[in-house]
């Protein structure tokens, strides 16, 4: 069975297929011909995780889920949240998000933070939403080289490790999109 991803992010399509039962094939937005960029417009994670469903279900006609992910600082009142992938501009380079955040943590000694996922999925009967949440703190430093986005700077609550030194079945035990991409299965199996 295949099931549409809205994302054009590759590492996203290999973690969440990485938590699909054996016969679910992922597409991403490329496998099904879509190369726009779905403008995420909403003020939420679920406003912008619906957006980007509802805009493939409009226009290309799958039934199909989307993640929207923010990563929220607790001494930055929430901050990037919602706009993680712009936080240091428009080009959305991963690399000056993370210098921008650890120099406006500098003088913080709270440093805890949290990686929110919500997760939307788009039928013609059905729109429901998924919510998965880390806990954890924002490094001094980069370390690792696995994962995507601010997995350098991110270690979860209970580890010594950054999400980017772990290996991905570990991220995905513990992780944000590993939580809200469960809650979708358990809600799928219900309808099957
Ligand atoms: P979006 O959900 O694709 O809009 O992602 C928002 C921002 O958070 C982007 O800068 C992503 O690179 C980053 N991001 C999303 N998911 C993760 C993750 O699991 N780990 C680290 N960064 C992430």
């Amino acid at each position: 069975m295949e099931l549409v991803f809205a994302t054009h992010n590759v590492n996203k399509v290999i973690e969440v297929q990485g938590l699909m039962p054996k016969g679910i094939k992922l597409l991403s937005l490329k496998d099904i011909g879509c190369t726009e960029d779905i403008p995420e417009t909403a003020q939420t994670l679920e406003g912008n995780a619906l957006l980007k469903a509802q805009f493939v279900l409009d226009n290309y006609g799958y039934s199909c889920f989307a993640d929207d992910t923010g990563l929220e600082v607790a001494a930055l009142s929430g901050a990037p949240g919602v706009f993680s992938a712009r936080y240091a501009g428009p080009e959305k380079s991963n690399e000056k998000n993370m210098q921008r955040l650890l120099v406006n943590l500098k003088d913080k000694t709270d440093r805890s933070a949290q990686f929110r996922t919500v997760i939307a999925f788009v039928s013609r009967k059905c729109t429901k939403t998924f919510e998965g949440i880390c806990k954890g703190e924002i490094t001094k430093e980069k370390s690792g080289t696995e994962g995507f986005g601010y997995d350098p700077i991110f270690m979860p609550k209970g580890f010594d490790q950054t999400f980017a030194q772990m290996p991905l079945s570990l991220k995905n035990k513990i992780g944000h999109r590993g939580k809200a991409v469960q809650l979708f299965l358990d809600f799928t199996e219900k309808l099957l």
